[in-house]
């Protein structure tokens, strides 16, 4: 089935003349693994309060199509968790103007649901992945699953459905900062890309100097030459991509401590209850949950979007998460 043309000219800008264009909505803030530096710690119980129903994304996802957003993320806490993803991806890649639907994952139930997920129309996945090997996996997660999360990565590649897989890894001192050679070789290696983030002070997270990695010193320590690679798609979000030579492969930084890329950011955020958020590091948020609850019409909900937008610092510019010190709950945020 054709979709809907609802192409429309409408862009949407924020004060400081950004367009916007890409809507990551977190699903869930429940997760199957409980990393440290993410969740809080092994024993932190989950008593998110229900969050929004695939009706109710659904009618998000639309007002956002009318405003132009043509790629949507859906994250968390773990998306797969959530019941009806797949239905929701079919959903999405269905509206008019929705052209790029992706997830971000940690891959534990990856391997099962894939087919469904690549019939529905996914067409952009990333996988979490701080360690190539299986105990540290466990020490960092809480949960023996490595060879489940690496067998549904390299299923993922070799079914061809993605322009690239790409794989998350946050890289701490004395955790896993011994492994950024060896995981910048596998990422070089494969066709994927391995975007290498710096560990960000959020919500019990741990984070200090003391852990922290800069990517000046994980380029230092991968040691090689890197060529950057130009093409529109790779440099069209935060990361910066490389390559070497003619590797099959990219690795990627994503450094939101020691670079600020505020100046291109596309990019709105839902939280899991409906919170429109402008910023991962801004303190506004804005109720959406309301709207869709009392089933508001799409122009009324599209209104509400483009009045916070358009309020001076919902969303921020030129702030590294270095120099503030709010602390995002990323499993609700989604990361
Ligand atoms: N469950 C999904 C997953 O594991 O990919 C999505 C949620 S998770 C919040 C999204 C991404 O945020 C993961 O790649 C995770 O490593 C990253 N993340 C979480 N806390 C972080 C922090 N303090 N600094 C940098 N990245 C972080």
């Amino acid at each position: 089935m054709n979709k809907p043309n609802l192409k429309t000219d409408r862009t949407l800008t924020d004060i400081n003349g950004r367009r916007l264009r890409y809507l990551r909505l977190s699903l869930t803030e429940r997760c199957n693994l409980r990393c440290g530096y993410c969740y809080g710690s092994v024993d932190t119980p989950c008593n998110e309060p229900a969050g929004l129903t695939n009706p109710q994304i659904m009618r998000l996802v639309r007002a956002f199509a009318g405003l132009g957003f043509d790629k949507v993320r859906f994250t968390g806490g773990e998306v797969l968790l959530h019941g009806g993803i797949a239905e929701l991806i079919e959903q999405t890649s269905a509206t008019g103007g929705i052209a790029v639907v992706g997830i971000t994952t940690n891959g534990l139930l990856l391997d099962k649901q894939l087919p469904r997920l690549i019939g529905a129309g996914l067409n952009r996945l990333n996988v979490s992945l701080d360690t190539l090997d299986s105990k540290r996996f466990q020490h960092i997660t809480g949960v023996n699953g490595f060879e489940r999360v690496f067998d549904a990565i390299q299923n993922a590649v070799k079914s061809r459905a993605f322009p690239r897989v790409k794989i998350n890894t946050v890289i701490m001192r004395g955790v896993n900062d011994d492994e950024i050679g060896h995981l910048a070789d596998w990422g070089l290696s494969n066709p994927i890309d391995l975007r290498f983030i710096e560990f960000m002070p959020t919500h019990r997270s741990g984070w200090g100097h003391a852990r922290y990695v800069s990517e000046a010193e994980m380029k230092k320590t991968i040691g090689v030459p890197l060529e950057p690679v130009h093409d529109r798609a790779a440099n069209r979000g935060p990361a910066i991509t490389y390559r070497r030579g003619d590797s099959p492969g990219r690795i990627s930084f994503i450094s939101a401590v020691s670079r600020s890329f505020c100046g291109q950011c596309n990019r709105l955020r839902v939280t899991s209850q409906g919170q429109l958020v402008g910023c991962l590091f801004g303190d506004q948020r804005v109720d959406l949950r309301e709207l869709v609850e009392r089933n508001a019409p799409a122009k009324e909900i599209e209104r509400v979007i483009v009045s916070a937008v358009r309020s001076p610092g919902f969303r921020r510019e030129g702030l590294s998460t270095s120099v503030t010190s709010l602390k995002p709950r990323m499993r609700g945020l989604g990361g």
